[in-house]
């Protein structure tokens, strides 16, 4: 249950009022604070007096539920607004991985060229085999760093864990919970920390009920940044490298109010998929759209078969673009 406190409450009193019911208190707006419980159907005798408004769930998809919230929230990510009444179709491109000064710098002036605003490279990579490039960790956050100045650029990059998120935070302007780390508490819960957007990605293996608690971490503990991105999830299919869950994006947009960014990218595994089914996400009208593209994917050093080209990658936006005003949207 989430319950709205009177204009009246106090941050101090409905911190007291949480711990007195064992649940989150979180400030809604200017002005109000809310109390996230679980499992209450009616509120309690105890809070009566404070409560202004109170919403019952039939389970814990609560202050992400259209049900709390029948608008979309709106996210500010750099210079550039997704969510609410936006109609924004935001595209955060640039490869898997920061590989190199030379390759950042290419990829930065390739995206700030086609007018994009957000550039995103992994420097600590969660990689299936420990054989595998890793990610160039702490000096890659720096690289990314300096785009964003040299190139006034907004940069995503991904935590792999607890151990550097901390790290991540102070570096990135968004931060990226990989489909693999979309479990790890200490992750989540740093996230709630910080007023940074976070884009949590769909575990592979998660229904969209676990998926969608886990953004209840973050905005139940205090950040209401949240965006959704689902990359595919496992099916008995093995000729690409997932499958995207398009009826999974319509579920989320009608039961939750978070924006929702698609990466076609990982879901296919292969470059000469990865156009039509961007078109085919755009269409849907989604919040933003993750493409990963490097100067030569040929030599990259993760995810080398999905990436376009530049070339590949600049025909593609161009392509977006009245698929994306067909449905009201526009590519930003
Ligand atoms: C990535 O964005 O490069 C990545 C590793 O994605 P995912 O967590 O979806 O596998
Ligand atoms: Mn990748």
């Amino acid at each position: 249950m989430i319950i709205e406190l009177k204009s009246t409450i106090t941050a101090e009193n409905a911190e007291n009022l949480a711990i007195e019911s064992k649940a989150f208190h979180i400030k809604y707006n200017d002005k109000r604070y809310l109390i996230a419980g679980s499992g209450v159907k009616e509120v309690p005798a105890n809070l009566i007096d404070f409560a202004h408004n109170h919403w019952v769930f039939s389970n814990d998809l609560q202050l992400a539920s259209s049900k709390f919230l029948p608008t979309k929230r709106e996210v500010k990510i750099g210079n550039v607004t997704i969510g609410g009444d936006t109609k924004n179709t935001v595209i955060i491109g640039g490869p898997c991985s920061v590989e190199s000064e030379e390759q950042i710098v290419t990829s930065a002036k390739f995206i700030k060229s086609l007018g994009l605003n957000l550039l995103r490279g992994g420097c600590y990579k969660p990689r299936t085999s420990p054989y595998s490039f890793q990610g160039l960790g702490l000096d890659g956050l720096k690289l990314l760093a300096k785009m964003r100045d040299d190139y006034g650029l907004t940069v995503i990059t991904e935590a792999r864990d607890a151990t550097h998120i901390q790290e991540i935070i102070e570096y990135s302007d968004v931060i990226q919970v990989g489909a693999k780390a979309m479990y790890d508490q200490g992750i989540l819960r740093a996230c709630a920390k910080t007023q940074k957007p976070v884009l949590i990605k769909r575990g592979f293996g998660t229904t969209l009920q676990e998926f969608v608690q886990a953004a209840e971490f973050v905005l139940a503990g205090g950040n209401p940044n949240v965006i959704l991105c689902e990359r595919g999830i496992r099916t008995f299919e093995t000729g690409t490298r997932f499958t995207l869950d398009l009826c999974g994006v319509s579920w989320l947009k009608e039961h939750t109010n978070l924006p929702i960014i698609l990466d076609p990218s990982h879901a296919m595994g292969y470059a000469y998929g990865v156009a039509d089914l961007a078109r085919a996400c755009v269409a849907m009208g989604i919040d933003g759209l993750l493409i990963e593209a490097h100067p030569d994917p040929s030599v990259a050093k993760s995810d080398a078969s999905q990436q376009l080209n530049h070339d590949q990658f600049e025909t593609l936006i161009s392509s977006l673009k009245p698929v994306a005003s067909s449905v009201g949207y526009n590519i930003i």
